[in-house]
């Protein structure tokens, strides 16, 4: 037990593909390496779920899964979700969602995970795509929206004979946009601002100049930037961002913006920190949270041992950050300062890495598998 009398209960949901084989070596780190020397108390209750799971139940998890998950955990970690049936495609639900869909996009719902959370930073020894930028030169964190906007449930098909169309409800809520903001400039007090100029700053990524959604949104960012004096209020539309971010990235230190263009900007984020290998997320609400690599289930490179889980234990890193804010704990920051060091570390050394960093300067490296990796990295924890 800990200082706050709190055992921590962490659900872990490996899901599908390269989930089962991530989630599985960050157990391993936090049982071999976080528990014994760090002493932090926590539970782990690891579940089965997805596609794979779906094929063999009819269920995308289990009823006590769902039931724990929902009313018990403290903390979330889930794998990746999707997998392919006995014909190549896709598993599904009968209402022709992914069979996983209840857990990666219906916990965000269901536990108002209203802020999706992405760092994009480049460590020492990744190579990015931006030929003269450095580690210290891109360090930010993305801030999308994650219960609302296009990907509300609200969403339809009108066929016959005379028309055929689909639409996407766009629903942006003054609520909705302003617990994000806050989320933004609350998580901007606590860095140490962009890398240009050190200045603490959030940029409103939107298209206010065409859709109404987007010009609620920034009055809700103005609104409540406000309160934060001593943080800069930026704007920028969407479309210009993905230009200024490739030329400099080092002017961006929080960005906040709606669900569907985070999702396509944070994923410019994540190449330029070097991949999906390397890139963590966090579904964060105000009791609860869920974290995972913003990879998938990655099928075409499953069960060959080349999944970087990097990105995966970053997430862990972010998760035991998360814990310790939330209940006033200092033990599970240390928990995350010594999964972050021993990363930085090995990704330093530049000698044992997965395929998928094997480039540039780094293209004569010999592989490693994805225990090699883990192994490394619980060595250096010590
Ligand atoms: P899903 O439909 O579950 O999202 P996907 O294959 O379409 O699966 P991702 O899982 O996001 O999408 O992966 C995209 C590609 O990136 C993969 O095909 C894989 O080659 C690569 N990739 C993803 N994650 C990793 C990782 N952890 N390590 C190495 N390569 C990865």
């Amino acid at each position: 037990m800990n200082q706050m009398g709190r055992i921590y209960k962490i659900v872990i949901l490996p899901g599908d593909g390269i989930g089962r084989e991530v989630i599985p070596e960050v157990r391993r780190v936090i049982e071999d390496a976080i528990v014994t020397v760090d002493e932090i108390a926590l539970e782990i209750h690891e579940f089965e779920c997805g596609g794979d799971y779906f094929l063999k139940t009819g269920r995308e998890w289990s009823e006590q899964a769902e039931y724990f998950t929902r009313t018990k955990a403290d903390a979330i970690l889930l794998g990746g979700i999707g997998a392919k049936g006995l014909d190549g495609k896709t598993v599904r639900r009968p209402d022709g969602n992914l069979a996983g869909y209840s857990i990666v996009v219906g916990l965000r719902q269901e536990l108002e995970l209203f802020a999706n959370v992405r760092p994009v930073k480049l460590y020492e020894g990744v190579p990015t795509p931006l030929a003269d930028k450095k580690p210290e030169d891109i360090d930010m964190v993305i801030v999308r929206e994650n219960t609302e906007g296009l990907y509300y449930p609200a969403r339809g098909r009108i066929k016959r004979p005379d028309k055929d169309f689909a639409y996407d409800l766009r629903l942006i809520t003054a609520r909705g946009s302003e617990r994000v903001a806050r989320f933004a400039f609350e998580h901007a007090k606590e860095r140490t601002g962009a890398p240009i100029d050190n200045v603490k700053r959030v940029t409103c990524v939107d298209k206010s100049n065409l859709l109404a959604g987007c010009q609620l949104f920034r009055e809700s960012f103005d609104k409540v930037g406000k309160e934060f004096k001593e943080i800069t209020r930026d704007y920028a539309y969407v479309d210009a961002w993905t230009l200024m971010v490739l030329r400099k990235p080092e002017y961006y230190d929080v960005v906040v913006t709606t669900n569907a263009f985070g999702d396509i900007i944070s994923d410019l984020g994540g190449a330029l920190q070097g991949g999906l290998g390397v890139s963590p997320s966090g579904n964060i609400g105000i009791e609860r949270a869920m974290f995972e690599p913003v990879h998938g289930s990655a099928p075409d490179i499953a069960g060959t041992g080349k999944a970087n889980p990097i990105a995966a234990l970053l997430s862990a890193a972010m998760m035991f950050e998360w814990l310790s804010k939330k209940y006033n704990d200092k033990i599970p920051l240390g928990c995350a300062k010594r999964i972050r060091e021993s990363i930085e570390e090995v990704l330093r050394e530049g000698k044992i890495r997965t395929m998928d960093l094997c480039l540039g300067r780094w293209s004569k490296v010999k592989p490693s598998t994805t225990k090699q990796v883990t192994n490394e990295i619980i060595r250096k924890m010590g």
